[in-house]
């Protein structure tokens, strides 16, 4: 064949294959990674639905904001850790012109097998002093104030990666008693840092509180956009102001041992609608292609 002719092919393959591809009317999908769904998951949804002009969604109470990604559309969505198991009813409408396709799915949720251990603490932990519960609710005010006021579009960008080098314990989910009582979940991972180690950013976004907290010491939160928050806590000094625009690998501040904690270490969350997700299962996300 010659150069001249398999340019020519070459030309009319690629101007023919998105033509193609927009002729799949009525050819919806909905995807999901990972394909199988745990409590306390992070799930990345895609939806390809040609013709749709928004795509929105609802998922367990929790309202699901889609943005454009190439000929799809993307979500950054998740189940809660006390998300009960069984069948759940996903909803998603793309709205197209003049019509709506309804892309409602059942989505089975999984058993996770999360541990139980036994942690001791501080006594002012378990039962705070009344003097602290004012504390407690103003901190817990300003949480909900700063949670219900993500960005409207996404705000980072590619994989997320671990906020400091070293590996994440398995402690996810974990049911702990506090001093042989008061059973809680734990919502968040922690890493082993040492005192004064750099935590990073995860990903892009901007920080939307930066100050320390009764129960979570000197404490990061990142808004990364519709909905999705990423909780850095018990840092011994930190290192950016609250309005501040970060991008992966900023340093936030360093680890220590502030709030309910046992010892020096890195309290990492992954917040999403108000559902706590593991973060770890977050970095395994390829996220790369999105966006
Ligand atoms: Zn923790």
């Amino acid at each position: 064949m010659t150069g001249p002719r398999i340019l020519f092919l070459l030309f009319v393959f690629f101007s023919c294959a998105p033509r193609a591809l927009a002729t799949e009317v009525g050819h919806e999908t909905v995807s999901f990674t990972p394909s199988v769904v745990i409590a306390g998951s992070p799930e990345l949804i895609r939806v390809y639905a040609a013709g749709a002009k928004s795509v929105e969604g609802e998922w367990l109470g929790r309202k699901i904001y889609f943005f454009a990604d190439h000929d799809s559309w993307v979500a950054l969505a998740g189940v809660d850790v006390e998300a009960a198991v069984g069948a759940s009813e996903l909803h998603i409408v793309a709205h197209g012109d003049g019509k709506d396709i309804d892309l409602r799915r059942t989505i089975e949720i999984h058993l996770a097998h999360y541990r139980t251990g036994a942690l001791s603490v501080a006594p002012q932990f378990v039962e705070p002093p009344p003097e602290a519960l004012t504390e407690i609710k103003e901190e817990s005010d300003l949480k909900a104030k700063v949670y219900a006021a993500s960005a409207p579009q996404p705000l980072w960008h590619g994989n997320f990666r671990a906020p400091v080098a070293s590996a994440p314990t398995d402690s996810f989910g974990t049911r702990r008693m506090f001093n042989g009582k008061l059973a809680s979940i734990h919502k968040g991972a922690d890493f082993h840092a040492p005192m004064g180690t750099p935590v990073h950013a995860s990903n892009s976004g901007v920080v939307v509180l930066a100050r320390p907290l009764y129960y979570e010491g000197n404490c990061v939160i990142i808004d990364h956009g519709l909905g999705l928050f990423t909780l850095s806590m018990h840092f011994s000094r930190i290192d950016v102001h609250e309005g501040q625009h970060v991008k992966a690998g900023d340093r936030l501040g360093l680890s220590g041992a502030t709030g309910r904690v046992t010892g020096p270490h890195l309290h990492w969350a992954l917040r999403w609608q108000g559902a706590m997700l593991d973060p770890v299962k977050l970095l395994r996300l390829n996220l790369d292609s999105v966006r």
